[in-house]
């Protein structure tokens, strides 16, 4: 799962994107409000973090152009202040949930999964389809009843898949939630990955939709 983390404390982005990375996210760091504008315009991503106050394009601001815009991305905010008005001004320009500073980071990474799995039409917390099931809070799959070791790589790839089951997926959507930015992707790398799916669960699961990408079927 990609996230945008929009901070423009070092300390506490660096902290961020180390945390979420962590709890299995895929994190990338802006530290101000139109580096954000310009990444979310560009790269498909399952969720932001967002202070209010940032540098450049505020919060609040980057929030109402997002909505403007049409875009349904869940955000949260994340912020130091902790006043009842600027918690509905937050919530009222389009956030989705709200976090003061300090927080803690289990929370946090969990009200994230929650809001992604709402944004995807799932209301129940673990994913299944037939006898597969995943956790994305334990990060625990199992197959038949049996449990199964996948990489980091291996889970999220799958994740992302069983939250989209029915709609094709392009390469460059999975790959960018594979991948952070600069780090080198190999050419045949998601084909790898996919074929050690289909190994350790089943040869028929993952449809390969040529010239496009990959689907679980619903
Ligand atoms: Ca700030």
């Amino acid at each position: 799962m990609r996230l945008l983390i929009v901070e423009d404390d070092r300390l506490l982005g660096e902290a961020l994107r180390t945390g979420l990375s962590q709890a299995g996210f895929q994190a990338e760091w802006v530290q101000d409000g139109e580096q954000a504008w310009a990444a979310l315009r560009n790269e498909p991503f399952a969720a932001a973090v967002l202070d209010l106050g940032l540098p450049r394009l505020g919060g609040l601001e980057l929030l109402r152009r997002l909505r403007g815009d049409g875009s349904p991305l869940p955000v949260l905010v994340l912020t130091a202040r902790d006043t009842a008005r600027d918690t509905v001004t937050g919530l009222d320009a389009g956030a989705d949930d709200y976090m003061t500073k300090p927080f803690d980071f289990g929370e946090l990474a969990a009200r994230l999964r929650a809001l992604i799995r709402r944004a995807a039409g799932n209301a129940a917390p673990l994913l299944t389809h037939g006898t597969l099931t995943l956790d994305p809070a334990s990060r625990a799959v199992t197959f038949g009843g049996n449990s199964v070791e996948l990489s980091q790589r291996e889970f999220t790839l799958l994740h992302e898949l069983l939250l989209n089951a029915g709609k094709a997926m392009t390469r460059t959507q999975l790959e960018s939630s594979l991948y952070a930015w600069g780090e080198e992707v190999e050419s045949n790398a998601l084909e790898v990955h996919i074929h050690h799916l289909r190994r350790k669960l089943a040869p028929d699961l993952i449809r390969t939709l040529r010239g496009v990408g990959y689907m679980i079927p619903k």
